[in-house]
Order: structure tokens, then sequence, then C-alpha cells
């Protein structure tokens, strides 16, 4: 659909700079570029996007007083934290610079977690609308924290982790984000600017859509005061992807073409999780002795404390023709390859949402963050996956990637996923729901 742009035609974005986070904001870019918006993306120099795979796009670079690229996951919040104020005074400045210079400003599009510049945005008279690339679930959890930290995470020791959160079904105190004491402080901190934020915005807008989450969506109608849009899946309604920040392998697409339909099985886990050096040499012996083929990314950093590990000793051989090993692969093509029967997945969102597109059943293995969470609904609410639980052991991987890629569940899964995959294709239809909320953000965006 075409609609009648005005004056007001251009679109600020901001990504925070993790992968998890880059790729929806610059889906969404898309988007809104293919609804006939120009895009001035900004972006930190920590992880930041290289603009010349986007040449219909403007860039401005932020300077975030950030020192290195590597960090502990723990520390997540805390170097949001920090982002937030480094980039502060340096995005106030490049805004006030762009609107003296440039007219028909719509809105800025930022991430949930980068507050503070979405205080300078309204601040200098600029309507901000929030992105949150996590399901609506999580963004659940950000309202109901003050609650959830009273009741649950002060009486950690006590509770049961398979406990259900009765402020929070269906999660079980496990799939709750998990918080060490010492950071709560951190954390609440984060949350509660990051919720002041979306309660002040002009609206927020949602990576996801009602075939997986119309409760979710409803309850946070019904608890944020602010207009919501739920979009997903972003990466459907997107005609160019060149968000990587590592180049990818695409020679595994050439040998995906060489496998029987529904063969293989995907083993990722996202850009952050990482494994210790024992857990990374159980999933190699697992993966090999389940005798499957597969195809396993195992990026710069997946070990902790080695930038790029060797494969254990005799594993090479052990796979040799029937499993591939890349350093990043081009995940949205690998996905949607016929030869993809099973994907086991660290559950980050964009992996979960990107697996349930292509109907993927999945092992579900989650590390951190929302990512318990997410695995909660895949494999209790869709029940289209296995989990994973406990020590990570080679024989129990072994067990568990059989059950899914040859046995009665994974046959049960499969069947679930197909109808779930064609539920979410009814949403990107053109009086789909994600359709229908795209046009009402158009409007949106050109009514502020
Ligand atoms: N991804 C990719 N190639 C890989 C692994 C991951 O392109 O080899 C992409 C994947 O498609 C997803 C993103 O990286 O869009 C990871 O985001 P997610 O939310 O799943 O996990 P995170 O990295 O934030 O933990």
């Amino acid at each position: 659909m075409s609609v009648d742009l005005g004056i007001n035609r251009r679109i600020l974005l901001f990504p925070l700079p993790y992968q998890g986070h880059i790729n929806p904001m610059l889906e969404l870019a898309s988007l809104l570029h293919l609804r006939g918006f120009s895009i001035t993306i900004f972006h930190t120099q920590f992880n930041s996007i290289d603009s010349t795979k986007h040449p219909s796009y403007d860039f401005i670079s932020i300077i975030d007083g950030t020192t290195s690229n590597h960090f502990d996951v723990n520390d997540i919040p805390s170097q949001i934290i920090a982002l937030n104020t480094n980039c502060e005074e340096p995005f106030h400045d490049s805004l006030r610079k762009f609107l003296s210079e440039n007219q028909g400003v719509a809105c800025l599009v930022a991430d949930l977690h980068w507050y503070k510049m979405h205080a300078v945005a309204k601040r200098l008279g600029v309507a901000s609308l929030v992105l949150r690339t996590g399901s609506a679930a999580s963004l659940r959890w950000f309202t109901a924290f003050s609650v959830l930290q009273e009741k649950v995470y002060h009486h950690l020791q006590e509770l049961k982790k398979d406990e259900l959160v009765t402020e929070l079904p269906p999660y079980r105190v496990k799939d709750l984000i998990f918080i060490d004491k010492s950071r709560l402080g951190d954390i609440a901190t984060l949350v509660a600017q990051d919720v002041e934020a979306a309660q002040n915005s002009s609206g927020i807008i949602m990576n996801t859509f009602t075939a997986i989450e119309s409760d979710e969506i409803q309850k946070l109608h019904q608890e944020l005061s602010v207009p919501i849009f739920a979009i997903g899946p972003l990466h459907k309604f997107t005609s160019q992807f060149q968000s990587s920040l590592l180049p990818q392998d695409r020679s595994c697409l050439d040998w995906l073409d060489k496998q029987a339909p529904g063969s293989v099985l995907y083993v990722s886990f996202g850009s952050l999780a990482s494994l210790n050096y024992e857990e990374f040499v159980e999933t190699a012996w697992g993966l090999a002795n389940s005798r499957q083929t597969f195809l396993w990314v195992v990026r710069p950093g997946l070990v902790c404390g080695t930038e790029n590990v060797s494969m254990p000793d005799g594993f090479d051989g052990e796979v040799r023709g029937r499993g591939v090993v890349v350093a990043w692969a081009p995940q949205l093509e690998v996905l949607a390859h016929d030869a993809i029967g099973g994907f086991w997945t660290h559950n980050g969102w964009n992996s979960t949402l990107e697996g349930i597109w292509e109907g993927v059943p999945m092992i579900c293995r989650p590390f951190f963050a929302d990512q318990m969470g997410n695995a909660r609904y895949v494999t209790h609410v869709w029940k289209v996956g296995i989990e994973l639980e406990g020590k990570l052991e080679r024989r129990i991987i072994e067990k568990t990637v059989r059950s899914l890629m040859k046995e009665k569940e994974g046959y049960e899964i499969r069947e679930r996923m197909r109808v779930l995959r064609k539920n979410a294709s009814e949403c990107t239809k053109a009086d789909g729901s994600s359709h229908l909320a795209i046009n009402k953000l158009v409007h949106h965006i050109l009514s502020l």
C-alpha cells in the first residue's frame, strides 16, 4: 500500500549495537524505506554498521567512548548503562545539528534500551518511538519487574526452580532472566529507565505477531498507555538483508544444496552466548556421535577465553562428508533451505522467530537473558521444540538430536510446527494482523 507521505518523511533510527538488536532495526529501516520514507541511521563506533552495504540510507556515527569490542555477557546491562551515559551528549549534539540542517523529520525510532536517547529526542522536540526487539512476553517481564524483584528475585533461595511465577505465567522461576544478586541494582536501574522511556514514547514497535503472542500483546495494550504495533516477523518484510557484523560463509549453501530435504540439523548459539571448553568438546562429540548430518556455527569467541578454537582431535575425520563447521552463516537463507530439518538454537528472539517462520523444529538450549523465557514458549506453549536441559553431555546431546530428527517426538513436533508456520504466514498477508499493524504504524508516524 502506498500512502501520501506529506512533508515529514524522514525517519531517524538508532539501533542498540548488538547483532540481535541491529538486525531487527535494519529490517524495520528496510520496511519503512519501502513505504517511501527516507532513512537516517545513527550508530555507535562500537559494533558500527558498515554504511557501504546500505547505500539507500544516510548514516551518522556517534562517539561512544567504548574502548573494546570484547566483553562478558554478564556485563551487558552495565555496558548498556555506560553506552547511554557516553552517547547522550554526542547524540544530543548530532541530532541538534541534523535538525538545524534538515527539515521533515517525522520521528526517531530507537531501541528500548536507548532510554537517554528517547529523552534527548523529546528535549529537541522530536517524537520518539521504541523498537522492542524481544518478545511481548519479555516486555511484560520489564513492566512487572518491580513486583518480581519483591516477590521472586529477593527470595530465590527459598523458591523452587520449577515453581510457576504467578505474576507472569507461563514463566517458571528458572525461565526468568537470571540476575546475580550483586547486579540486581544495575538491572533495576536499567529496567526502570527503559519502562519510563517506553511509557513516555509515542508508541512501541514490536517484532512479534498475533499467531504466537496474541494474549501477551493484548495484555501489553492494557498495561501500557501508549500505542503498540506488533508488526513481526520483521525479516519477512525486508527487501535486502546486509546487517551481519561478521562475514557470512556462504559456501555452506552450496553444501546444503547437495543434502537431502529435511536431513540437516543447523546448530547456532547466536552472536553472544559462549561455551566453556568442556561443553564445546561435548557438543562436538554429541553431534558427531548422533550420526546426523549437521551445519554448526562456531563463531570467533564461542568458546570462552579463545578467539579461534580448534576442533577436538579426530573430530574432522569423524564427521567428514556429513558435518560442516562455519564461523558465521547466512542464517535466514540456511533456515529457509529445504535441506534443514532441525535447529539447535540458544533461543535468542530473532533466531526463535526465524526458526518459526521457516517451520523448523528446535532443540532449545538457552544461555542467558530472555533466552530461557523464549525456550519456555517454544517447548511448553507452542510445543515446537525439545529442551536440552542440564549439563551439556555428549550422550544426552546424541539422544536429543535423534529424538528431534528421527523419532516420534520429533515427528509430532514437526506436525505442530507446520500448523504454527501456517498461522504465522497468515499474519503477514494483506489482511493479516502484522500487515494491518504496519499500515497503522505508517499512519501513526505521519500523524506525529
Ligand atoms: N545470525 C546469522 N548467522 C549466524 C548466527 C546468527 O546471521 O551464523 C543472525 C541470526 O539470523 C539472528 C541474529 O544473528 O538474526 C542473532 O540474533 P538472536 O536474537 O537470535 O541472538 P543473539 O545473537 O542476540 O543472542
